[in-house]
């Protein structure tokens, strides 16, 4: 209540209060007036040195904020390097896109870095990186020799090792595109000679492979015995490791055990060492069972290569192929194999035929016949030792 008597009362001092409040309000009014006008003015200066600025990028007019750097162009992708491509040394194919020399970025005829500011009206452009060509690599290439074949006959005797050639190679690194080849040594072929029998007696040498074979082996045996001829078994490793007491047989039965390798696996496409092993081991195991030492090698399926030549050499094992094979392994009728030997036979000739890798009583069969017909034609039979000599 009091206080607004107050009020009241000093409503007749008014008139002075108001001319002083005036002023007031006009100072007030002034310094306000001039803050907007310095807020303003810092604005437009602001906005004036911010505003974006036109400049030429790779040919296109951009607008960019000022001061901005090459660094900042890449980074909004309004430009990229362009590196150059690695592109293969013959052909000239791409191989690597971006895999030449780094691209650069010209700004107003001087090359950037990325801390280069552009100004208003610049022109930027991306220089594209150069090609690179593929380096190359020469490597010694040896020439591997072909072989010569002469002679007749199933005994097969590398007479000469050859030589191997050599040729120096360069290719493209990366692509292994031809660039050049020189030749430093041309390779000279091997010699193979090929023998038959050259006896005058009329003899002919049964050969059995892939034993041995329990039950078909000693069926074998029983019908040599019967005539008493002697043959040739061709072992392989793993079954006289199987059945060591018929190979022990067969060397009591005074018959001649040749290698057929450890494991029947065919020859022509093993390295080096690998038709050693097969050589070695074949020897080792056949001379654990039997005691006897093979001398002839009979690669399976007859598949033979420079490597096989010269592993057999190196071995001191002679190579014998054969000369008659009636496919008895195919198990053709009785009739069919004997006739297929009969009609073939003639003086020296080697035979092949199988008591091992599955069922043989085809050829079980057609033995005793073949035996007797032989005999009775004037034939006598003989092992491989005995008709090429030991
Ligand atoms: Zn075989």
């Amino acid at each position: 209540m009091e206080k607004r008597d107050e009020i009241t009362d000093a409503s007749p001092t008014d008139a002075v209060s108001s001319d002083a409040k005036g002023h007031r309000v006009r100072l007030i009014a002034g310094v306000v007036a001039a803050v907007v006008f310095g807020v303003a003015l810092v604005a437009a200066a602001v906005a004036y040195a911010t505003r974006p600025i036109p400049v030429m990028v790779d040919g296109h007019r951009r607008m960019v904020p000022q001061h901005t750097t090459v660094a900042g162009l890449l980074a909004k992708h309004t430009i990229a390097i362009r590196n150059g491509d690695l592109i293969a040394v013959i052909s000239r194919r791409v191989l690597r896109a971006g895999g030449g020399v780094t691209g650069t970025i010209v700004v107003d005829s001087r090359l950037a870095t990325p801390g280069t500011q552009v100004r208003e009206d610049s022109v930027v452009s991306s220089v594209v990186g150069t090609d690179i060509v593929e380096p190359t690599r020469s490597a010694r290439v040896t020439i591997v020799p072909g072989s010569h074949f002469s002679g007749h006959g199933p005994y097969v005797v590398l007479s000469d090792p050859g030589q191997e050639g050599v040729r120096i190679v360069t290719r493209g690194a990366v692509s292994g595109e031809l660039v050049t080849t020189t030749l430093i040594a041309q390779a000279r072929p091997g010699m193979i000679t090929r023998h038959g029998y050259t006896g005058r007696a009329k003899v002919i040498s049964l050969t059995f492979d892939d034993g041995p074979w329990p039950g078909t082996t000693q069926q074998i045996l029983a019908i040599l015995a019967k005539y008493k001829i002697k043959a040739t078994f061709f072992m392989i490793g793993t079954q006289v490791e199987r059945n060591a007491a018929v190979a022990r047989a067969v060397a009591n039965a005074g018959m001649s055990i040749g290698n057929h390798t450890q494991t029947h696996q065919g020859l022509a496409k093993l390295s080096a060492s690998k038709v050693m092993w097969q050589i070695r081991t074949d020897q080792s195991t056949i001379v654990g069972a039997t005691g006897v030492r093979p001398l002839w090698l009979r690669p399976p399926g007859g598949e033979m290569s420079r490597i096989v030549y010269q592993q057999a050499n190196a071995a001191h094992m002679r190579l014998m192929l054969w000369d008659i094979d009636p496919n008895d392994w195919k198990r053709p009728p009785t009739a069919t194999i004997v006739s297929r030997v009969l009609s073939a036979a003639r003086p020296g000739a080697v035979v092949l035929m199988h008591d091992g890798g599955g069922d043989r009583s085809n050829t079980v069969a057609a033995l005793p016949t073949i035996i007797t017909k032989l005999l009775k034609a004037g034939y006598h039979f003989e092992t491989l030792d005995q008709m090429f000599g030991r």
